[in-house]
């Protein structure tokens, strides 16, 4: 089983990535946890590379090598772990491709599509957690968290990751089979226990 958690910045994915993963593994799934960008050796440069904020990135470098980082991490973790039987759960996948490099930096949303394809091979989530949560409060919580130093991407104006948000929105609704909002403002412990109930209905099915 595949599960992707999306979202924009600070809305908590981590830890609720975290927090499901150990309560399947008490209930004896073998799970793997992962992201992207960041989940391979390769990812983990360009991870470095994407997020310095002294990067200077044209929107369609910044596309590709986000989705060059999928190819690499799909082929070499998310395949295996998924033919070894293994839950994945994944923080951010191409949902972040289309919010942030489509809605937010307005690339063609058919090209980013295809070079979605390409990178995921086809592969879909089974399903996804969109962590809702108003861009200014996820912002302020990240910042909070991390010393006040925003990286490339959080470092964008508010209107930019307010269009981030337009683009999840859009995607939960053109998607609801596979994709659940959830609400990130409430406790992560409430947030936590709303995604567990989804995951167990699923697993029961
Ligand atoms: O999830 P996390 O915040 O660790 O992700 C790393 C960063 O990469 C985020 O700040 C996110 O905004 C950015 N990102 C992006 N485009 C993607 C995926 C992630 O701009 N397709
Ligand atoms: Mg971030």
């Amino acid at each position: 089983m595949f599960i992707t958690f999306e979202g924009g910045e600070g809305c908590g994915k981590t830890t609720q990535l975290t927090l499901l993963g150990d309560g399947l593994e008490k209930r004896g799934h073998r799970v793997v946890r992962t992201r992207e960008p960041g989940g391979t050796h390769l990812g983990r440069s360009l991870r470095g590379l994407l997020l310095d904020a002294r990067s200077a990135i044209t929107p369609t470098a910044e596309l590709l090598l986000y989705t060059a980082d999928r190819a690499e991490h799909l082929a070499r973790v998310v395949r295996p772990a998924l033919a070894a039987g293994a839950v994945v759960l994944c923080d951010r996948f191409c949902d972040s491709t289309v919010a942030y490099q489509g809605y937010g930096r307005g690339l063609d949303l058919g090209l980013i599509e295809q070079l979605n394809a390409i990178a995921a091979g086809g592969l879909r989530p089974d399903l996804t957690f969109w962590l809702k949560l108003d861009p200014p409060v996820g912002l302020a919580r990240r910042l909070a968290g991390n010393g006040n130093t925003p990286d490339r991407i959080e470092a964008e104006t508010l209107a930019f990751h307010r269009r981030v948000h337009a683009g999840f929105a859009a995607l939960a609704s053109r998607y609801p089979e596979r994709i659940r909002s959830v609400d990130a403002a409430q406790s992560a412990e409430a947030t936590a226990e709303q995604i567990r109930s989804v995951v167990d209905g699923f697993l029961n099915e």
